[in-house]
């Protein structure tokens, strides 16, 4: 494939905020960039954003689509044909700055990887009949639910805020965690835990779920036994988890997450990483935008340039 034939100064895979800040950074130093999508649009997470965004600084976004539409428009002024989207990449050899995508096999002097995170999965079959009613995101199904009861499996801030949004709509909301205590913030637990329509189970996991054509209810187990709960939808809030399968083995890094230096740079030479992936580390746009910017300026470092 005629484009992916030289050795680029840097690859970026990942069209996130990060991955788009360290481009546009290297491409304004004159470096040789190119940045590997898999998706058709880059702007990573940020489409997913349902509500509005005024923790960026660079301005006020309605919601995520909105901020995703000027990252995007940017990146198509300035880079141009330097995004290869649609271009999921398949194998790794760090050592080598070697990359093998579903469109060729790419080479730089550098690589910058800010492949961001990605929802964790409800960890258990799960039956066809029912696979439309385990749910990710509850928000667009809000009206649907009213009067029917659910279930949340998660303890974090994601799961009980969708309790208490539910909880306005819902018969019943009952949410399942699995450890002893909630990672939530205490004032939001708090709301929950006097909540007249939610009850909540500690230490408790789901075992099956059950129905005849959708789903009617699920059986949990906890210290006190087994039992069942009525819901219509399954709804779960289990966190996210870091998009390092493909590299992680090659890189020191803490639970999935790629160790960085202050500089953005690895355990590899000429490789960098950032947003959402490294430690230390913040899941935020800025932090990603910011990393990238890093990377870019150690990249530069690290090609010899001095400016
Ligand atoms: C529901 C939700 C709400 C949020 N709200 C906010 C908020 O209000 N404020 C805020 O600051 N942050 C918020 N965030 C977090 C923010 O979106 C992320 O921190 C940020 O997008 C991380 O940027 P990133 O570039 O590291 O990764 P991502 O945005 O995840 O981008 C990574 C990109 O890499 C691509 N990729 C992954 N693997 C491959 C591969 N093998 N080949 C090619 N491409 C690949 C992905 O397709 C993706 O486009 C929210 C996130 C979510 C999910």
């Amino acid at each position: 494939m005629a484009d992916f034939e030289h050795i680029h100064d840097v690859v970026i895979v990942g069209g996130g905020p990060a991955g788009i800040s360290c481009a546009l950074e290297c491409h304004e130093s004159g470096l040789d960039v190119v940045v590997l999508e898999r998706d058709e649009r880059v702007g990573g997470q940020t489409s997913l954003i349902p509500s509005p965004v005024y923790n960026y600084v660079a301005g006020f976004f309605e919601n995520g689509e909105a901020m995703r539409d000027e990252l995007e428009k940017v990146a198509q002024l300035f880079l141009t044909d330097r995004i290869k989207t649609s271009c999921n990449v398949l194998n790794m050899d760090l050592a080598n700055r070697e990359i093998v995508t579903t469109r060729g096999t790419v080479k730089g002097k550098t690589i910058f990887l800010a492949t961001g995170y990605r929802l964790r999965e409800f960890d258990l079959p799960v039956p066809n009949d029912f696979v439309d009613d385990v749910l990710y995101r509850s928000g667009i199904h809000r009206e649907s639910l009213r009067g029917k009861p659910v279930v949340i499996i998660g303890g974090g801030d994601s799961a009980v805020f969708t309790a208490l949004d539910l909880a306005e709509y819902c018969s019943h909301v009952t949410v399942l965690a699995r450890s002893s205590t909630f990672r939530a913030r205490p004032d939001i637990v708090s709301r929950m835990n006097h909540h007249n329509v939610i009850e909540v189970h500690t230490n408790t996991v789901v075992t099956g779920l059950f129905g005849h054509e959708h789903l009617e209810w699920v059986t949990a187990v906890n210290g006190a036994g087994a039992f069942d709960i009525e819901c219509v939808k399954l709804i779960a809030k289990l966190g996210y988890v870091p998009n390092t399968e493909l590299f992680v083995d090659q890189l020191e890094n803490s639970r999935g997450h790629i160790l960085v230096s202050q500089d953005f740079s690895t355990s590899i030479e000429g490789i960098f990483a950032g947003g959402d992936i490294v430690q230390p580390g913040y899941d935020r746009v800025a932090f990603a935008a910011g990393s990238g910017m890093m990377a870019a300026r150690s990249i530069r470092c690290f090609l010899g340039h001095t400016t």
